[in-house]
């Protein structure tokens, strides 16, 4: 199917070359995690501190002894894996395999806590971050009463290749939550130790790349995109061995784990597992389980629900690639294992965010062809609903499956729309105009000619009176307009655009459409160069950078002082062109 985006985005290239690559360290040492004593070694948090106490904390849970999980959905509705012993194998006929976090070794410290996870989707009051007990409970140390750790069975296609038994190599899934807003919550640890799906891993997440999973999925929620959620991030000395670039160079890293959320952890992948070893009654089990839990508008009693389930998640990935696409993101690894089937960004990696605005950004340095570049997630997106279709194949009769074509086509009309919504409200833009596909194209061609910065194009353009756009008058400090002003093609472009700013009406003024814009284009976002910094200093045994960040990306959209003196919201410095981030993690 010829379904190319290249549409809006001048230069489009479509990579679709194969490119194999294992993106995961290997690791000599094999050891079992069959033991479960819980070795309880912690220093007290430093983190627990960020935040005063109020009145309002009265509803919340004060110990995590009065805390407990749900009784778990998953391990009532899906087989289990038979076999208990912890080592790596095919599993076949089960979604979970029962097995527990390996406790670090050495002493654990708890550097980061995401206090509106904590409290707003926990119930856990911020003194609760203080315990030992808390510290346990978020590195995998130890386990809840209630808690059966699960680890998931998923396939999938990694750089467009059928990679088979995947499965969660380092993640346990601990529980599920029910909040008092009524909502389940999975709660997993990520880094947390070997499991029968480890593959040649060894089970561990570096601190690098744990503190960019941490950052990132808080920083994507608030800029308002579908995401899985962090609420802690642990660090020990534990010795973890990463040739971080894979060019002969391995190094000793620090293990660190990350406490994350989702409303669920499914994946693609987890129905193509089950669909290439024809288990397809389970295969119907997980996709039934999916549609009563996660999409309330399609009738579980409809007989043609899973094309409905089709239709949803393609509808909602469309949505989510453009989102992505609005903010400049690149995921980096888009492979199906890491697309979720309720639409919302997981597995952080080798993800970026645009700096200068270079449609061929590719954030991950092990993706040689350039498959997950910026400018293809939208195709790529298309190619994993493709794959998604083939997972569902055996559950649809012949019409269905002829429809699913039809639907699966819908997917760029979808895209276009939304990706368009999204631009026009960053022009702050009413309404729709046919001009408006020109107005947006031709200013992203102007940035990618003038390599503007992404980010501060936009909300610099919310700087900019009409009358400025009409006179051409652009004041110094907005910087990134100034690389755009001296393009041929600006003048043009600037009349256009207010000209289709009249159309807003007499009532829409300077300051409504600025408050408008820096509503929906961020001041900052979690830059290479930014997580980098963080990074280093954390390495350093100094975490004060990543709870800094963590606070100001709270609040993209804000104007915050300690931002402005670090500089988030200026030109990356020169040290941010050398920055690799590869698979290593
Ligand atoms: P990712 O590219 O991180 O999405 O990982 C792809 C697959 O490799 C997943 O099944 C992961 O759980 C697994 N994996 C990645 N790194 C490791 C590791 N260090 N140890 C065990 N499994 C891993
Ligand atoms: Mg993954």
């Amino acid at each position: 199917m010829a379904l190319s985006l290249s549409y809006f985005l001048p230069k489009l290239a479509v990579c679709l070359m194969i490119l194999i690559i294992l993106c995961i360290a290997r690791t000599d040492s094999e050891h079992s995690c069959d033991d479960n004593e819980s070795r309880l070694k912690y220093t007290l948090n430093e983190s627990s501190h960020c935040r005063s106490v109020t009145d309002s904390d009265k509803h919340l849970i004060g110990s995590l002894e009065d805390w407990s999980f749900a009784n778990s959905l998953l391990l009532d509705t899906f087989p289990i894996d038979k076999e208990k012993k912890n080592y790596v194998r095919e599993v076949k006929d089960a979604i979970f395999s029962v097995v527990l976090p390996t406790p670090l070794q050495t002493p654990v410290k708890l550097v980061a806590v995401a206090h509106p996870v904590l409290e707003d989707i926990l119930d856990l009051h911020p003194n609760v971050t203080k315990s030992e007990y808390f510290l346990a409970f978020v590195s995998g140390n130890t386990i809840l009463a209630d808690s059966t750790p699960l680890s998931h069975r998923y396939g999938g296609h990694q750089f467009g290749d059928w990679a088979n038994q995947l499965g969660d190599g380092r993640a346990h899934l601990l529980g599920e939550y029910v909040n008092r807003k009524g909502e389940r919550w999975e709660l997993q640890l990520k880094g947390s130790g070997l499991t029968p799906y480890s593959r040649r891993g060894d089970g561990k997440a570096v601190l690098r790349s744990s503190v960019r999973e941490f950052l990132c999925s808080e920083a994507m929620f608030y800029l308002g995109i579908p995401t899985s959620r962090a609420v802690s991030l642990v660090v020990s000395n534990d010795p973890v061995w990463r040739d971080q670039f894979y060019d002969g160079h391995p190094k000793i890293e620090r293990a660190a784990v990350v406490l994350r959320l989702a409303r669920s952890w499914f994946r693609i992948g987890s129905l193509e597992i089950l669909a290439h070893k024809k288990e397809t009654s389970l295969l119907r089990k997980v996709t039934d389980f999916v549609i009563e839990q996660y999409f309330p508008t399609i009738d579980p009693t409809d007989k043609n629900k899973y094309l409905a389930l089709f239709s949803e998640i393609i509808s909602q990935t469309a949505d989510l690639i453009a989102r992505w696409m609005a903010v400049g993101f690149a995921h980096g690894v888009m492979n199906t294992d890491n697309f979720s089937l309720l639409s919302i960004t997981i597995d952080y990696g080798p993800f970026g965010f645009l700096d200068k605005y270079v449609p061929s950004f590719i954030p991950n340095t092990s993706d040689d062809e350039g498959r997950y570049s910026y400018q293809n997630q939208p195709d790529i997106g298309i190619f994993n609903m493709n794959q998604l279709r083939a997972a569902l194949w055996s559950l649809m009769d012949r019409e269905q499956k002829r429809q699913s074509e039809v639907v699966l086509r819908g997917y760029v009309d979808i895209y276009k729309r939304r990706f368009m919504e999204l631009f026009r409200a960053k022009l702050g833009l009413f309404g729709l105009s046919e001009q408006d596909e020109y107005i947006v194209a031709l200013l992203l061609k102007i940035m990618e000619d003038t390599k503007a910065d992404f980010t501060m194009t936009f909300r610099q353009m919310a700087d900019l009176n009409l009358r400025d756009i009409e006179n051409d008058d652009i004041a110094d400090e907005l910087w990134a307009l100034k690389d755009l002003h001296a393009h041929e093609q600006w003048q043009e472009w600037s009349q256009r655009y207010a000209d289709r700013i009249h159309e807003n009406g007499d009532e829409d003024t300077d300051q409504h459409r600025r408050d408008r814009m820096n509503a929906v284009n961020p001041r900052y976002i979690l830059r290479n160069w930014m997580a980098e910094s963080a990074i280093r200093k954390a390495e350093k045994d100094d975490f004060s950078e990543v709870r800094t960040l963590l606070q100001i990306l709270q609040n993209p959209f804000e104007k915050q002082e300690i931002a402005e003196i670090s500089g988030y919201a200026g030109t990356p410095p020169d040290w941010a062109k050398k920055i690799r981030v590869s698979c290593s993690s």
